[in-house]
């Protein structure tokens, strides 16, 4: 079972978000599990301070790292990878959601303030891992991002797997537009197409219209749709070989 570690100092913002809908109905059923690490638990001082002033100077707080370690030292790794939200790390994408979500889990060190000592990613065996190229307040945040990415793509966890397939990123491109009833709003129409029950026309519209979108928003990923083709995840190679 997929089992989710984060070590935060505000462990009271979880599950937050992550026990809402489908999610939290999965948590319940125990498709997967999340636990939390009080990072002020592993302090040494009656203050239950965790961090100090940076060394060489300039603003802020950084979390030491004794403290730290610690705290990360008293978590079974039970073969998961342990993972530092961080806006200088790799950036998350559908590829690395997909691995992680077929793992045992993770463990998520949420970092505060400036940050955290260089020296805690040396001693232990981390990986800083960013949801964007934008700088958050902490880490939790991006932690229940990557959590609720993984937990979604486990099986029986959302229900219907036939729609994960068709979704942004999934074959290397953004979602082709979706449409409902009413039938027209506010004087625009469905697309006939969408209407001829003609399920190759729809399917050819839908591919050209994900290509469109994809070239007119994200150029790089359509620069690495054109010349790698359409990225497959494991799953769906698993269902067509
Ligand atoms: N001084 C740091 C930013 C610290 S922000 C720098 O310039 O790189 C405080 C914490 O928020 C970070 O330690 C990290 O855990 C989290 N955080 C901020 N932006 C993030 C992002 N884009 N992705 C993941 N975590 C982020």
């Amino acid at each position: 079972m997929f089992r989710a570690t984060v070590l935060t100092l505000f462990p009271e913002l979880f599950p937050g978000p992550l026990d809402a809908s489908v999610l939290g109905r999965a948590r319940a059923d125990g498709l997967w599990a999340l636990d939390t690490v009080n990072i002020r638990d592993f302090s040494d001082n009656k203050y239950g301070s965790v961090d100090d002033t940076p060394a060489g100077g300039g603003a802020g707080m950084v979390m030491r790292a004794d403290i730290l370690t610690r705290a990360i030292d008293a978590v079974p790794r039970n073969d998961r990878p342990l993972l530092c939200l961080s806006p200088r790390g790799k950036p998350l994408n559908q590829t690395r959601i997909h691995d992680l979500s077929r793992g045992a889990g993770v463990i998520a060190l949420c970092g505060r303030f400036e940050g955290v000592d260089e020296r805690v990613f040396s001693c232990r065996d981390i990986e800083e891992v960013s949801i964007g190229d934008f700088v958050l307040a902490g880490g939790e945040i991006a932690a229940m991002a990557l959590i609720e990415a993984c937990v979604r793509l486990i099986p029986a966890v959302l229900g219907s797997a036939s729609s994960l397939g068709e979704e942004s990123f999934e074959g290397g491109l953004l979602e082709y537009p979706q449409y409902t009833r009413p039938r027209e709003f506010e004087g625009r129409a469905i697309p006939d197409v969408l209407l001829s029950g003609d399920h190759r026309k729809i399917a050819e519209w839908r591919r050209k219209q994900a290509e469109d979108i994809t070239r007119a928003r994200r150029p790089d990923l359509w620069e690495r749709y054109q010349t790698r083709g359409p990225i497959r995840s494991e799953k769906n190679k698993d269902e067509t070989s």
